[in-house]
């Protein structure tokens, strides 16, 4: 069957990958000039297995009430006359009762799960370099309160999945931890949880596409999908300066945050949002003065992963549409953060910025399966996790795309 799969982002190059495993002809579209250079491009790096619960969850709204109109707030709501946001608001909210969240952590824990065992898989079977750290992820709690609510008993036990520490047992498991100059009252530690580079993975992984027959088709602005007698014909794009169609059998959408944008106009709704988050990353001076654990500081809503020779922070949320400027105010309360943590990491005036648009749920589970259109399939909505799910959902659409039954519990 002829696949196209539409964005080459994470999650469409690791489709890409199992479509053609499953013997496809496949070609990648994408408006930019190589695969991952917009979401997936710097993103905070977590694989976190462990950690399932979506950022809707009963303690949020009471958090956004707090941070309501502080500009550099880790969580922040910026009103606007887009009435997608405001249905988006209403549903996250939906989203924070008590079932819900529930509900959609176990959504959330089967495909991250999944998602690791394939990645394990595929990092094994193609040598895959993409500063992998396995050293799990530790959350570090610098409000008390928020420790004492977060721990519960099963997390004191010996060997649980996420386990209880404290102070000076977070600076044992990551003795960069020492000189920071926060208080650190404890934290929880998940071992399995690992950390790369999702923009070096996909460039990896999309070279081995090539290898295997993937078609890219870079600089492809894609303007329109096109239907015709309940089917999609084609997808209208712009090459070299002129309008084109592409054809195929088969379609597979995966263009992150834009997906409803192209959906919308053949009468498909997905209940995506773009949700901004920033990065900052810089070159380790000091090898000793940056964590090698992957950390994250639930405080300021920032995880930091070590990617090679250089540090990683990134997070906080800010729903404001698809704007991509870099607010000064909000990179400086990451940076700020970073060096309070680790002041020998490296130098001030070295930091790389970067804003990326998550393409959130209000459920942070992402929409993985069929359309009223028999030929039309979509692999988008990953939100805060699209990296440590992507090789999971699309294993997953692959195999439903082929007519093999996916994973339980994958595909909605
Ligand atoms: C600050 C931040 C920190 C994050 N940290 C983590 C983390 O630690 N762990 C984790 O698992 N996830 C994390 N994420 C989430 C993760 O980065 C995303 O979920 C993931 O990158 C989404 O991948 P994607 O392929 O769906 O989207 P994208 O990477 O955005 O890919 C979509 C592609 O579609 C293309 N496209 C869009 N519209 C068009 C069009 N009209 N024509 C042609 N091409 C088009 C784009 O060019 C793009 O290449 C983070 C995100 C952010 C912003």
């Amino acid at each position: 069957m002829k696949v196209l799969v539409l964005g080459a982002g994470v999650v469409g190059v690791t489709s890409a990958w199992f479509l053609a495993r499953e013997g496809h002809a496949v070609t990648v579209v994408d408006r930019q000039p190589g695969p991952a250079l917009e979401t997936s491009f710097a993103n905070g790096g977590q694989v976190s297995v462990t950690h399932s619960t979506p950022w809707a969850n009963p303690s949020t709204p009471a958090q956004i009430l707090r941070w309501l109109g502080q500009e550099d707030a880790p969580l922040l709501f910026r009103p606007r006359a887009d009435l997608a946001q405001w249905l988006w608001g209403a549903q996250f909210l939906v989203e924070c009762l008590p079932s819900r969240t529930r509900r959609n952590s176990e959504r959330i824990h089967a495909v991250v799960t999944y998602s690791h065992a394939v990645l394990s898989a595929l990092r094994e079977e193609l040598a895959l370099d993409y500063d992998a750290g396995r050293r799990g992820i530790l959350k570090i709690y610098t409000d008390r309160h928020e420790l004492e609510a977060a721990v519960t008993p099963a997390m004191r036990a010996p060997g649980a999945a996420r386990e209880f520490k404290t102070r000076d047992e977070c600076v044992a498991i990551e003795p960069a931890l020492a000189e920071s100059r926060l208080e650190i009252h404890g934290g929880i530690f998940t071992p399995r949880d690992e950390s790369g580079d999702a923009h070096k993975f996909t460039v990896g992984l999309a070279a081995h596409c090539e290898r295997a027959g993937v078609r890219f088709l870079f600089d492809t602005p894609i303007e329109a999908l096109e239907r015709e007698s309940g089917t999609i014909a084609g997808v209208r794009v712009r090459r070299e300066g002129r309008s084109e169609r592409l054809a195929a059998d088969a379609f597979l959408v995966c263009l992150g945050s834009y997906s409803p944008l192209l959906l919308a106009p053949v009468g498909i709704r997905v209940p995506i949002y773009p949700l901004k988050g920033y990065s900052v990353t810089l070159p380790i001076d000091d090898p000793a003065g940056a964590p090698t654990v992957s950390i994250t500081d639930e405080q300021m809503k920032i995880v930091l992963s070590r990617l090679g020779d250089r540090l990683r922070a990134a997070g906080t949320a800010e729903l404001t549409g698809y704007d991509t400027e870099l607010n000064a105010a909000r990179c400086k309360a990451i940076v700020d953060r970073v060096f309070e943590l680790f002041p020998r990491a490296g130098r001030r005036d070295s930091v790389t910025l970067w804003t990326g648009l998550r393409p959130s749920t209000p459920s942070n589970v992402p929409i993985v399966g069929r359309t009223r259109y028999p030929n039309l399939f979509l692999n988008t909505g990953h939100g805060t996790l699209g990296w440590t799910m992507s090789c999971g959902s699309a294993r997953a659409i692959a195999d439903l795309m082929s007519g093999r039954a996916p994973e339980p519990g994958l595909v909605g």
